[in-house]
C-alpha cells in the first residue's frame, strides 16, 4: 500500500511591532521551502514559534502566559518542537532555558532557525505570494532612547544593500506583490553603514523605478534625523504613498529631554509644517507615551494639546512601562500612579477618535483607490494610498488589484464604500 506521507505542520504566533511580523512572514517561508505546511491550529502542529516582543510589561506579559499554557500540549504531544525568537530572547539564552525547559530552541530576532540543516536563510523566494510586503531594510537601533528596550535586544544597526533591497523587491513583484512597506526602526538613518553610504532618498528613487510596483511606503521615521532630501524624494516620486509615520512621544520639552529624543516640539512643529507644504493630503501618524517618570499634569496636557493641534490620522498610545536596562528605568522613578496613566491614556484616546472621526468623515462620497489585500467578514479589505482601512462588496476576486471605491459610511478606524465600475 502507497500513503502520502504528510508534510510536517508549523505554527508561528507573533505579537509586537511590523518587523516581527515581517520576521515570521520570513520564517513561514523558510518552513515552507523546508517541506512544511502551515496550520493555524496549534494542536496539530509538529513545530511551534513564538515570536516575543517585550517592549512594554504587558507583551512581556502575554509571551510568558502564552509559554504556560504550551506546556499542558508539549506533554501531550512530546514530540512537539516549541521554538521562541523575538525580543524577548535576549542574549542569556542559558538562564531562559533554565527557566523554560519545555523549550525545545531559542533564537534571537531575525536570527535562521539554526536546527533546520538545509536551504538557504538568505535567499528570498517568497512561498507566499501577498499584495503587500514588508521588507526590512535596516536592523537595529543606534538611539538608546532613555526608555525602550529595542537597542539592548535587537543591536546597532544595519543596512541591507541597496542591491539586495532591490532584488528582493523585484523577486517578490514577480510574486504578485504591489506594495511594500520599507522596515527599520529609523529608516532615516539608513545607508549610513553602507560602503557608499546610500540613503533612504536613493532607496526610493531606485525603488520606484521597478515595473509592477504600484506603492511604497517605509517606517519609522526619527523626528531627529528626517531629511528635506527625503521629504523632496517623496513629493517627486509617485509610488512613494502620502503617509508617514513620525513619532513624536511626548509634547513636552522637558520629557522629550528627559526621553533623550534629540529634538524639541519647535523641531518637531517646523518639520511636520514643511512635510505637509510639500506633500499636500499627507496622512501622518505618531506614538506617544503617557506616565514617563515625573509627568506633571501640565506636561501631560501640552502631549494632548500637541495631538489636538497637529491632528494626526492615527495615534499608536502607550503607557510608560519601565524596562529594565534602560536609563529610564535605572535612574528615574515610575511615580506616575497606574491609574492616572490609565486616565491620560483615555483622554488622548477618546481626542484622537474624535479626529479621526472627522478626518475620516472628510472622505464621504469621495472615490479612493483601493489595494485590495484580502477578505473579512464576507468583504473584500484594503487600504488606500493614505493608509486608511476600505471595506467593500464584490463576488468577483478582486485581491491583488488596484480599484477605485467610493465612500459611503465612514468611522474612525475604517470607511465602507462600493465599487466605482465606471
Ligand atoms: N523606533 C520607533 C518605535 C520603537 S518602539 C521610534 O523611535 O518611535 C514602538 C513604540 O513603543 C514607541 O514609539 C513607544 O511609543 C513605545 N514604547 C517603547 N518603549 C516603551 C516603554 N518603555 N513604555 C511604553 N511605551 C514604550
Ligand atoms: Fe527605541 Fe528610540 Fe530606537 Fe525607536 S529610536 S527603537 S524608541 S531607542
Amino acid at each position: 500500500m502507497r500513503e502520502l506521507q504528510a508534510k510536517p505542520k508549523y505554527h508561528i504566533w507573533t505579537i509586537g511591532c511590523q518587523m516581527n511580523k515581517a520576521e515570521s512572514a520570513r520564517l513561514g517561508d523558510f518552513f515552507e521551502r523546508q517541506g512544511y505546511q502551515a496550520t493555524a491550529v496549534v494542536d496539530e502542529a509538529d513545530v511551534i514559534v513564538l515570536n516575543s516582543c517585550v517592549v512594554r510589561q504587558s507583551a512581556e506579559n502575554r509571551v510568558v502566559n502564552k509559554l504556560h499554557a504550551l506546556k499542558s500540549l508539549k506533554r501531550q504531544h512530546p514530540d512537539l518542537k516549541l521554538a521562541v525568537t523575538g525580543c524577548w530572547v535576549d542574549s542569556n539564552i542559558d538562564q531562559l532555558s533554565k527557566g523554560f525547559p519545555h523549550v525545545d530552541y531559542f533564537f534571537g530576532p531575525g536570527e535562521r532557525p539554526y536546527w533546520l540543516d538545509g536551504g538557504d536563510w538568505e535567499q528570498v523566494i517568497p512561498a507566499n505570494t501577498s499584495p503587500t510586503a514588508y521588507v526590512p531594510i535596516i536592523q537595529g537601533c543606534d538611539n538608546f532612547c532613555s526608555y525602550c528596550i529595542v537597542p539592548y535586544r535587537r543591536g546597532r544597526e544595519k543596512s541591507q544593500p541597496v542591491d539586495d533591497i532591490m532584488c528582493e523587491v523585484e523577486e517578490r513583484v514577480r510574486h504578485g506583490t504591489r506594495e511594500v512597506t520599507l522596515l527599520g526602526q529609523n529608516v532615516d538613518s539608513y545607508g549610513h553603514d553602507l560602503p557608499d553610504r546610500p540613503d533612504l532618498a536613493d532607496l526610493l528613487t531606485e525603488l520606484n523605478d521597478i515595473d509592477g510596483l504600484a506603492r511604497i511606503r517605509f517606517l519609522t521615521n526619527h523626528p531627529k534625523d528626517m531629511s528635506t532630501r527625503l521629504i523632496t524624494a517623496m513629493a517627486k516620486l509617485d509610488k512613494v504613498c502620502e503617509q508617514l509615520s513620525l513619532p513624536v512621544q511626548s509634547g513636552s520639552n522637558d520629557i522629550l529631554k528627559a526621553m533623550k529624543r534629540g529634538y524639541n516640539v519647535e523641531d518637531y512643529r517646523r518639520l511636520v509644517e514643511e512635510i505637509r507644504h510639500r506633500v499636500p493630503g499627507v496622512a501622518l501618524s505618531t506614538d506617544i507615551i503617557v506616565g514617563f517618570p515625573s509627568e506633571t499634569e501640565q506636561q501631560f496636557m501640552e502631549t494632548y494639546n500637541l495631538l489636538a493641534e497637529f491632528r494626526f490620522d492615527t495615534v499608536h498610545i502607550a503607557a510608560y512601562s519601565p524596562r529594565s536596562g534602560t536609563k529610564a528605568a535605572r535612574e528615574l522613578k515610575d511615580n506616575v500612579p497606574a491609574a492616572e496613566k490609565k486616565r491620560r491614556l483615555n483622554m488622548v484616546e477618546q481626542l484622537q477618535e474624535g479626529i479621526a472621526t472627522e478626518i475620516n468623515a472628510g472622505l464621504l462620497g469621495k472615490t479612493v483607490e483601493v489595494l485590495v489585500e484580502g477578505r473579512k467578514g464576507g468583504k473584500w479589505q484594503g487600504r488606500t494610498k493614505s493608509d486608511k482601512l476600505v471595506f467593500f462588496k464584490d463576488r468577483d476576486n478582486r485581491r491583488g488589484q488596484l480599484l477605485p471605491v467610493r465612500i459611503e459610511q465612514t468611522s474612525p478606524w475604517s470607511l465602507q464604500g462600493k465599487l466605482n465600475r465606471e
